[in-house]
């Protein structure tokens, strides 16, 4: 039998912890033939929840789940990581400005950081789901100098996903016959979801569609307000729905976009369509052997320009800010 991947999770006596966990022991993160060691990180007030959660998964008896270790400090919790889901993040409460929201993530993510350089293994990938995930995403990796700068990577698979099914349902079509579908920017409400390139059963999409009154009114906005759009629904926000996109985020980088196709992944930028250098920001990406790469040579039209541009000078003032503040 193969030696088990170890994969920490940060936050994860938390939501999407908790929607995340059992399906990363039943084999869907990294696929029915590897068997995975838990490493769950948390704060000393929630520790004794995470204890919880790994009696319910040992509860599982999951064949491939060899073992689960529970810690409250990033140096040991990250020691020898395989996979890093980086969840856990201090959340925007009222009142709080920008300034204070980066702060406080920033003195969760500096350290993890820090702890990942220092100890994870020499193939570490690292996701970040915690928000606001790129720019958290860039404050680690910028304190991880060791570590390639293409292993840290934030999620707008979630969007990605969202943006598939809104798709779906205005062509008629199945999720399954689309590919090509973009992604840019931040995972942020100024995110662009980009069907200029998509394909829907090989044919381009915004010709299929041919309806730019839904795009620009309907579509984007139901793709970029979605989060808030379940909360308002359900009363809570989507835990199970962010689970799923980092379970789909890391398997295809793992495994693989399929030939045809490609997936967004916010990734440290090479300065391509005009996304500064250094930024972490949501690309179409192919992924190949365990490694991405950003898909080149895409026109980019002067409705997609305006919206990369927006998102991309988003990030750039986050950037900024965490620079001031003395994060990076
Ligand atoms: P969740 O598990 O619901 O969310 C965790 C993070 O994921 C938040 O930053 C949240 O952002 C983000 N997120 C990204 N996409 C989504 C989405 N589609 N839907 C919802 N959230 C999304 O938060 P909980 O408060 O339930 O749990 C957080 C846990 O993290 C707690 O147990 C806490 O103790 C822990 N924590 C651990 C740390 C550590 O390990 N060092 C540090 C800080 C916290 P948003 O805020 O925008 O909803």
């Amino acid at each position: 039998s193969r030696t088990p991947v170890n994969v920490t999770v940060t936050g994860a006596a938390g939501q999407i912890g908790y929607a995340l966990l059992f399906r990363i022991a039943s084999g869907h993160l990294l696929g029915p033939d590897t068997p995975v060691r838990l490493r769950l990180l948390e704060i000393p007030q929630a520790v004794k929840a995470a204890e919880g959660t790994a009696m319910e998964l040992d509860d599982c008896a999951f064949p491939l789940l060899a073992g689960i270790d529970i810690f409250d400090n990033p140096t040991d919790g990250f020691a020898g990581a395989n996979v890093a889901l980086l969840v856990g993040a201090r959340p925007r409460t009222k009142g709080m400005e920008r300034g204070d929201l980066l702060a406080a993530n920033g003195g969760i993510f500096k350290p993890q950081g820090e702890a990942i350089n220092a100890g994870a293994a020499d193939d570490i990938k690292v996701l970040v789901v915690g928000n606001p995930a790129n720019t958290n995403a860039l404050i680690a990796q910028r304190h991880a100098p060791d570590v390639p700068a293409e292993r840290f990577t934030a999620m707008t698979r979630l969007d990605h996903n969202r943006a598939l099914t809104q798709l779906a349902k205005k062509a008629g079509v199945a999720v399954t016959d689309i590919a090509k579908l973009t992604i840019w920017g931040n995972h942020s409400a100024t995110q662009y979801p980009d069907i200029f390139h998509a394909r829907i059963a090989g044919k381009n999409a915004a010709d299929v569609v041919d309806d730019r009154t839904w795009l620009a009114d309907t579509f984007i906005p139901t793709v970029a307000k979605r989060g808030a759009a379940i909360i308002e629904a359900r009363g809570a926000s989507s835990a199970a729905s962010a689970a799923n996109a980092a379970i789909d985020h890391v398997h295809t980088w793992v495994n693989g976009t399929a030939d045809g196709d490609w997936t967004s992944m916010g990734v440290v930028s090479d300065g391509s369509y005009g996304v500064p250098e250094g930024l972490i920001s949501s690309f179409p990406v192919v992924c190949k052997d365990g490694a991405w790469e950003i898909v080149q040579g895409l026109d980019v039209n002067e409705f997609s320009r305006a919206r990369i541009d927006a998102s991309v000078q988003e990030l750039a003032e986050e950037r900024d800010a965490v620079r001031e503040l003395g994060l990076i």
